[in-house]
């Protein structure tokens, strides 16, 4: 075995290899990077990251992640008008459409997409949840990804709140097929919002 550091050192390698993005040999880059520069950057971390741990919750009305329940996007003014509630997979699809600057939206978190082959039912998504809210609003977007799973979702969806008086649209193309929202760039991204068709 090659020995790298104490089993402190070499714990928290092990712990930054399992991030995404991030192996084994780039965790012990950040690793040692941290030690250098132990009062700059190590010391603030993991003052952030204890801070982060307590604060950190769901909002139950959305589904982010945030610091308040409901989270900050679902308590803005800005945004009550109820107008447009955008569906996403995930949290980081969320915060892909934020940083593109979608504008004054709402947003509905699934936690994943309907998969029969990983045994992913409706009940295991916050499917139900969405068909309480849906309607209070005059348009949902389905920006799920333009993967399979992604597209049966949505159709899942539309079939499950047709029946409610709102309009359904989805992302237009641009989206690339099989792309995931949170790698595209922010351009890409709010155009196809803008370009959205109805279902
Ligand atoms: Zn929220």
């Amino acid at each position: 075995m090659i020995h790298t550091g104490g089993s402190e050192i070499e714990q928290l390698i092990q712990l930054l290899a399992r991030l995404p993005g991030l192996g084994p040999r780039s965790a012990r880059r950040a690793v040692l990077h941290l030690i250098k520069r132990k009062d700059a950057l190590m010391i603030p971390l993991a003052s952030a990251l204890q801070r982060a741990v307590e604060a950190v919750t769901i909002c139950e009305q959305c589904g982010n992640v945030d610091t308040s329940s409901p989270c900050a996007i679902c308590t803005d003014p800005r945004r009550q008008q109820n107008a447009m509630l955008i569906v996403v997979e995930d949290v980081s699809d969320l915060w892909a459409l934020e940083r593109a600057g979608v504008g004054p939206v709402r947003y509905h978190v699934l936690g994943g997409v309907l998969s029969p082959l990983d045994g992913v039912g409706p009940e295991d998504l916050a499917i139900q949840e969405l068909i309480i809210r849906a309607g209070e609003f005059t348009e949902i977007v389905l920006a799920v990804n333009a993967t399979v799973e992604g597209q049966t979702t949505a159709h899942y969806i539309t079939d499950r709140i047709e029946g409610l008086d709102v309009k359904i649209t989805r992302l237009a193309h641009g989206v690339p097929v099989g792309g995931e929202l949170d790698y595209l760039d922010e351009g890409t991204l709010s155009q196809a919002l803008k370009a959205r068709t109805a279902l």
